[in-house]
């Protein structure tokens, strides 16, 4: 947090008071800036989709990726959901690969909310009738417009926000949530433990897609816990150092 410098004869103005932190007038609220974001992971489908609802203490939550595919998987999501209290914002993709949307439309219904991809991610959902059907999944087409998000841009949801990141190279429009705050990263396909996303299907990139995992993974704090879309998390430290397909001083 930082402090500013013009204040009484210079001094930062830069202190606690009962209620908050203040900072040159602006007050926060300290309890919340401490508090963290909590992430829950469902396994879903046959692919083991990771599927992640992020919540804070104020009980206003987001989900990634939609992975549910059966009555039982939606239950398990659902019931989760109603059990904490959460009230779902919003439903986002780190990209919209079969796996990782096939339950949208159950889950836009349940919550009467809305659906945001990364830009350049229609063409994915145009084409997931035919490529879930090949799959042995039926996919309905979207109950609701896709809204697009970009690079940088602020995912807002209770006190808590979320900055995606473009990572683009396994799929068009794949996107990163990031929160510099709790040191965690929402990496779908990009960045696995010890592995990377594919790069042979359709917009798939490997060049693309090593760029984007140093000039924007690579640059994070090493501590930082990433949670990739499938299989268990991982660090940014340990993939820099151990990741067997792009390691930090590789395609400098
Ligand atoms: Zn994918």
């Amino acid at each position: 947090m930082p402090c500013i410098s013009s204040g009484y004869k210079n001094k930062p103005i830069c202190f606690y008071n009962s209620s908050g932190f203040v900072n040159g007038g602006k007050k926060y609220n300290y309890k919340s800036y401490l508090q963290k974001m909590t992430i829950k992971t469902f396994v879903f489908n046959p692919f083991q989709l990771n599927t992640f609802v992020v919540y804070d203490e104020t009980k206003a939550a987001i989900i990634i990726d939609a992975g549910n595919s059966t009555t039982e998987e939606n239950n398990e999501l659902f019931n989760f959901i109603a059990q904490e209290q959460l009230s779902i914002e919003g439903l986002y993709y780190t990209h919209a690969h079969v796996d990782h949307i096939i339950g949208n439309n159950d889950i836009l219904k349940k919550y009467n909310i809305e659906a945001y991809a990364g830009v350049d991610s229609d063409v994915f959902f145009e084409n997931a009738e035919g490529h879930a059907k090949s799959l042995g999944f039926s996919f309905n087409k979207l109950i609701t417009p896709l809204i697009t998000i970009k690079d940088n841009d602020e995912v807002k949801f209770g006190n808590s926000s979320l900055r995606a990141i473009s990572t683009p190279g396994h799929a068009d429009g794949s996107i990163c949530f990031y929160s510099e705050k709790d040191q965690f990263i929402i990496a779908g396909d990009v960045l696995f433990r010890d592995s990377i996303g594919r790069t042979d299907l359709p917009t798939g990139n490997f060049d693309l897609l090593a760029r984007s995992i140093i000039d924007k993974l690579y640059v994070l704090p090493v501590g930082v816990k990433v949670y990739p879309g499938h299989g268990p998390t991982t660090t940014i430290g340990y993939e820099k150092s151990n990741n067997p397909f792009v390691s930090e001083s590789e395609h400098l």
